[in-house]
C-alpha cells in the first residue's frame, strides 16, 4: 500500500506517481544542491541487500512490500540507531569546520564576525599574545582545510595574507650547515 501523497509547502500535490525512491532522489537532490549532508535510507537500502531474481536481476520493492520493511522493528531500529551514529560524527566534524571556517577563534572560541582574511582565524586577543611564528605554522584560515599557509615565493601567504617567516640572519660560521627554512607541506 502507498502512503499518501503529501502536499508540498506551498500546497500543491506531488504527482500521484510518486514513489518513495522518488522521493529519496529528491531529497538527496535538494541537499546536494544547497549544501545539506543527509543520508538516506530507504527502499534502496533494503534493495541493497535482497538476493538477486531468479533470471539473475536485481530485486525491486513492491509498495506493499516497502509498507511491510516499514512496520518492521529492525527498521524503525535503523534510524535510531543511525541517528545516534551520525549524532557523534556531527559533532566532530561540526566543530571542525566551524574552525574551519572562521567562525571561533581557533585558540579561544571567541565568535568571530570578520570574514578570516581580516582575523587569520584568531580573535585579536589570541593574535596579540599566540606570536607569529606559531601562528605562521599553525593552518591557514582561508583554506576551508587543516592545510598550512601557503609562502610559497612571497613575503606573505597567497590565501590569507599573513607574513612569511623570516630567514634569520646567522654569522658567517654558522651558515654552512644551516638547512633552508622548509615550507610547510603544501599537499596536506
Ligand atoms: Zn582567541
Ligand atoms: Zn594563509
Amino acid at each position: 500500500m502507498q502512503p499518501p501523497i503529501p502536499r508540498l509547502p506551498d500546497g500543491r500535490r506531488l504527482p500521484t506517481s510518486f514513489t518513495p525512491t522518488d522521493a529519496a532522489e529528491l531529497i538527496t537532490a535538494l541537499a546536494n544542491a544547497y549544501g545539506l549532508t543527509c543520508t538516506i535510507y530507504g527502499p534502496t537500502t533494503i534493495e541493497d541487500h535482497l538476493a538477486p531474481t531468479r533470471a539473475g536481476h536485481r530485486r525491486e520493492l513492491t509498495g506493499d512490500e516497502w509498507a511491510r520493511i516499514r512496520r518492521t522493528t529492525a527498521w524503525q531500529a535503523l534510524l535510531r540507531t543511525a541517528n545516534s551514529a551520525a549524532g557523534r560524527a556531527a559533532a566532530q566534524h561540526a566543530a571542525a569546520a566551524i574552525r574551519q571556517a572562521g567562525l571561533e577563534c581557533a585558540n579561544c572560541r571567541t565568535p568571530l564576525t570578520a570574514p578570516p582574511d581580516e582575523t587569520y582565524g584568531y580573535c585579536a586577543r589570541c593574535l596579540g599574545t599566540i606570536g607569529l611564528v606559531k601562528l605562521q605554522q599553525r593552518p591557514c584560515a582561508l583554506t576551508g582545510t587543516n592545510a598550512p599557509h601557503d609562502f610559497t615565493d612571497s613575503p606573505t601567504c597567497h590565501a590569507c595574507g599573513m607574513p612569511a617567516p623570516q630567514p634569520r640572519a646567522l654569522p658567517a660560521t654558522e651558515r654552512s650547515n644551516v638547512t633552508p627554512l622548509r615550507r610547510p607541506n603544501p599537499a596536506a
